[in-house]
């Protein structure tokens, strides 16, 4: 089943794609647990330089909390600089990157001749999603997202509970806007690839994991017969 490139035998790397609230976190932090790939979280990496205070932090931090997207120059760099990083070498679940076409054509450079990119976009309606996002909490010590279940404290550590300054329901509007303006023309971007999957998110998480797991599985085959993705 794995797929043999050059130099880079059994490489997996995923993008998972999609809207705000769409679940991209939860399922790539579940393939990274199964596959045993690096989750790697754009948000995740800002949110703490932002926390941390780092330079890159400071330039992040308003744009985010208005709901817009940090440069792509900054971004194409996060991401070159942690896909350079041992732990990535067999491959890779991205969360949150690409999200503009700039971003998706570097991303198609760094990955060149490392394995077939497997790009996975969950869909769910745009009601549901300001649903989701209205009701997600984050923990106030660690940052991880808990899980939508009626808890007041956060599974990991035991921290509090907090809404996400960027979900309050003004900046969720805007960050679907960008969405719809800067990041969903990357479906059109990959969806002539056979790596390319379309996955109904609108279902128990459980039922969209056994969805992804499959997309993956299938596009690897693919690739494991030589077709180019
Ligand atoms: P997320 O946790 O993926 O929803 O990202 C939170 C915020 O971080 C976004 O609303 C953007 O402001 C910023 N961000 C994360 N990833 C990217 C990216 N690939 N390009 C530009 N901005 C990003």
């Amino acid at each position: 089943m794995a797929a043999v490139q050059d130099g880079c035998p059994g490489a997996v790397n995923v993008v998972m794609l999609g809207p705000p609230g769409a679940g991209k976190g939860t399922q790539a932090g579940r393939l990274s647990r199964t596959r045993k790939l690096p989750k790697i979280s754009t948000g995740d990496i800002l949110r703490e330089a932002v926390q941390s205070g780092t330079q890159i932090g400071r330039v992040a931090k308003e744009t985010m909390e208005a709901g817009n997207l940090v440069g792509d120059d900054i971004m194409i760099a996060i991401v070159q600089d942690r896909l350079n990083r041992d732990d990535a070498r067999r491959g890779f679940v991205l969360d949150g990157f690409p999200r503009t076409v700039v971003q998706a054509t570097a991303l198609d450079r760094m990955v060149d001749g490392h394995g077939p990119l497997v790009v996975l976009d969950i869909v769910v309606p745009e009601d549901e999603l300001v649903r989701r996002l209205s009701t997600r909490r984050i923990c106030s010590k660690c940052g991880s997202t808990a899980e939508p279940d009626g808890t007041t404290a956060c599974g990991k550590c035991g921290g509090a509970l907090v809404t996400r300054v960027d979900d309050e329901a003004d900046i969720v509007r805007e960050r679907l806007k960008v969405y719809l303006r800067q990041t969903k023309p990357l479906v059109e971007y990959y969806a002539g690839r056979p790596s390319f999957s379309s996955i109904d998110g609108n279902r128990p998480a459980d039922v969209v994991t056994a969805a992804v797991d499959a997309a993956l599985d299938a596009a690897l085959e693919t690739a494991g017969r030589g077709v180019a993705l």
